[in-house]
Formats: C-alpha cells, sequence, structure tokens
C-alpha cells in the first residue's frame, strides 16, 4: 500500500520511517531537494501544485500531510482523485487561526477573546475592547512564536502594526497561563479514538524546548473534558489521523490556544514512552489499520535540539536515552534533532533529565 506524504521535514521522516516499518510504501513530496524524509522515502523534488507531482500522489492508495502550509486549495483538489487523511476541511480550518478559533467557539471549547483585524483603526478598537497585554497574530504562516507580538503598551501598537499589519490579522488576549499543555489524539477510519497522556510544553523564545508526559496534576476531570473537546473537533471535522491541539492551563481550567491537523513536535516522546508512537498511530488510521494501545511506557521527557547538535557522545551509555538526529543542515530557530527519556518514575526522571540537559550544555534554545 502507497502512502503519500506532503512535507518532507523530520515529521515526514519520522512518519514515513513508521510507515516502512508498518510494511507501507511512503512517497514523499517536497520541494526542497535535501529535505530529510527523502532518506526514508521516495521523494518527490516539486512543488505541491506541480503537475507530475500531483500525478504520483493521486497514484498514492492514500495521501497525509505533514505541515500545514500545504496550500489548502491544491490538498482540495488532490483530495478529487485520491482520499487524503485528514480531510482538507481540517487542514482549511487549522491554518487560519481566525478560523480555527471560531471552530472552538462554535463546539463550546474556551479559547482567548480575539477580534479581527484588518486595519490600523481595526486594531486601535480591538485593543480598546480586548485590553493590553495582548497578541497580534498573523492568521496563516505563523509557528515557533513567529508571526505574532506581544503588545503591552500603546507604544507597542504601533510597533506591531508598522511590522505585521497588511495581513489578515486577530489580536487575542493575553492569557496569563501557569503552564502550557497539548493533547495528542488519533481517531481511525471507523470512528474510534485515542489520545495519549496530556504533554506538559516548555517554550524558550517562542519555540518549544521540553516536553514532559504524563503532565504532573492533570486532574481526571480536567482530561476528561479536554479529551471530550477533542472528539468534538473531529467529530466535526471526519477527522481521520493524529490531531493536537495545545492549551493553556490556568488554575483548574483550559483554555485551547491552536490546533495541529498532523503528528506534533510535543508528542514526540511517544516513540519510546508509548506503546504506540503518534507516528505509527498516524499511520495505522490514514492507511485503515486498526489503531496501537496509547498507554505510557513510564514517564518520558523530550528534549529539543535546535540551533546546533551539542556533544552528543556525553550521553553515550546512559541508560532509557535515545537520540534522534534528523540529518538536517544547523540553522539558528532550526529543529535539528531530539533526545527522549523514559524512567519509572517522575523523581527519576527529573534527576535524570537535569543531567542530560547539564551534559549537552544546554543553556536554552541556539
Ligand atoms: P502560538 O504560535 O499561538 O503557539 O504561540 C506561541 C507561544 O506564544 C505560545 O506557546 C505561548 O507561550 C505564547 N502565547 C501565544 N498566545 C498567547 C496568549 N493568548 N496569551 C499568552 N501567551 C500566548
Amino acid at each position: 500500500m502507497k502512502v503519500g506524504i506532503l512535507g518532507g521535514g523530520q515529521l515526514g521522516q519520522m512518519l514515513a520511517r513508521a510507515a516502512r516499518q508498518l510494511g507501507l510504501e511512503p512517497l514523499v513530496v517536497d520541494p526542497k531537494p535535501d529535505a530529510v524524509a527523502g532518506e526514508i522515502a521516495r521523494h518527490v523534488v516539486a512543488d505541491y501544485e506541480d503537475e507530475a507531482a500531483v500525478a504520483e500522489m493521486a497514484g498514492c492508495d492514500v495521501v497525509t500531510y505533514e505541515f500545514e502550509n500545504v496550500p489548502s486549495a491544491s490538498v482540495e483538489r488532490l483530495a478529487e482523485k485520491v482520499t487524503v487523511h485528514p480531510a482538507p476541511i481540517a487542514l482549511a480550518m487549522s491554518c487560519d487561526r481566525r478560523v480555527e478559533k471560531g471552530l472552538f467557539r462554535e463546539l463550546g471549547i474556551p479559547t482567548a477573546d480575539f477580534r479581527d483585524v484588518g486595519s490600523r483603526e481595526e486594531l486601535a478598537r480591538a485593543v480598546e475592547a480586548i485590553g493590553l497585554p495582548a497578541i497580534l497574530k498573523t492568521c496563516r504562516f505563523g509557528y515557533d512564536g513567529k508571526g505574532q507580538a506581544v503588545l503591552r503598551s500603546t507604544e507597542d501598537v504601533a510597533v506591531a502594526w508598522d511590522r505585521l499589519g497588511g495581513q489578515p490579522l486577530i489580536l487575542e488576549a493575553f492569557v496569563p497561563f501557569d503552564r502550557e499543555v497539548s493533547l495528542i489524539a488519533v481517531r481511525a477510519r471507523d470512528g474510534s479514538m485515542r489520545t495519549w497522556a496530556a504533554t506538559e510544553n516548555w517554550h524558550v523564545d517562542g519555540i518549544l524546548h521540553v516536553s514532559r508526559a504524563p503532565a504532573a496534576d492533570v486532574s481526571p476531570a480536567l482530561f476528561e473534558q479536554a479529551r471530550e473537546w477533542m472528539e468534538s473537533i473531529m467529530a466535526r471535522l471526519d477527522y481521520v489521523g493524529v490531531l493536537v491541539v495545545e492549551f493553556f492551563q490556568v488554575g483548574e481550567a483550559f483554555v485551547a490556544n491552536e490546533m495541529a491537523c498532523r503528528v506534533h513536535n510535543s508528542g514526540h516522546w511517544t516513540i519510546e514512552g508509548s506503546s504506540t508512537s503518534q507516528f505509527e498511530n498516524h499511520m495505522r488510521a490514514v492507511a485503515g489499520l486498526p489503531l496501537g494501545p496509547t498507554d505510557s511506557r513510564g514517564f518520558s521527557a523530550m528534549i529539543n535540539l535546535v540551533g546546533e547538535i551539542p556533544d552528543l557522545d556525553a550521553l553515550e551509555g546512559m541508560p532509557g536515552v535515545h537520540v534522534h538526529v534528523y540529518g538536517k543542515s544547523p540553522a539558528p530557530g532550526r529543529k535539528l534533532g531530539h533526545v527522549t527519556l523514559v524512567e519509572p518514575d517522575r523523581d527519576r526522571l527529573e534527576k535524570k533529565l537535569e543531567r542530560v540537559l547539564e551534559r549537552i550544555g544546554d543553556r536554552g534554545v541556539a
């Protein structure tokens, strides 16, 4: 069975590896000749709208994608020729913050108050309505904290407009969160759904730095509520594959920040830390195979290697430490690999995490 993957970065690489392990044949389309998924899968170096690439994808049994910025119109056209999971509507909704937040509202999922901003005047009115601090975000192409500005004072408003104005924006109320938690779920073609343990995420400079799972102190009631929200999103979008929702936790409440219609960085720990990884279950779902169990194997932490690869020899011989290097060329802010630790209890995990961070000379994100 041939599975087409739009996008050939590290997510595509790990999806392609999972596909191979399941006996599926992955095929990747990515315009970058050095896209790292090309090491695992046959790689068509072409634009997503390229005629030959579309024909290649149309020849697959099913097509999926590994990032949101694949043009949704071209995915819709592709979906007329071949089954695409998750459905193009999910992609169209998740790649536009305004539409995505509208979906949260429609389904009764709490999200930060927001206003559409299309002009300087609208921004002034939105600031009036929402108050400061607030966050101005581009509706599209924002990730890892890009395409947004925190407005703390009236002076910030003009500066942010000068930087981001001229494209669709939203102004979002600032959420004074205690921490960030993501929920990763997968839905099969038959509608069955599984959820991994909640993941706590720590960002540095807007980029995910460390994830821990299961997140400490998520009450069963809170988890169940979030699980039901995910279920309602997936049902609404007739969803097949992995879906991730990032929440802000404020006291005993979750506020949805954004969703990703794909496998996600905060789920990398599932490769070693769960019975079935997010990558395998995504592939199982889109290929129509039964889902694997998503129970945790212990307590996991994942450290992103960003900007440069540290001296990994320092980790040689440490049990329970798993290194993943994607093979990308170093650049500031670029995710080049990750390290996952799995321990039988939380205490040991925290101690080992501290040791690993020390050994790789981690001082945050390069
Ligand atoms: P995003 O691109 O929406 O994931 O935002 C990147 C990071 O900015 C988040 O992980 C938060 O740390 C922070 N952030 C985004 N939106 C808000 C908000 N409404 N209130 C407070 N912090 C936010």
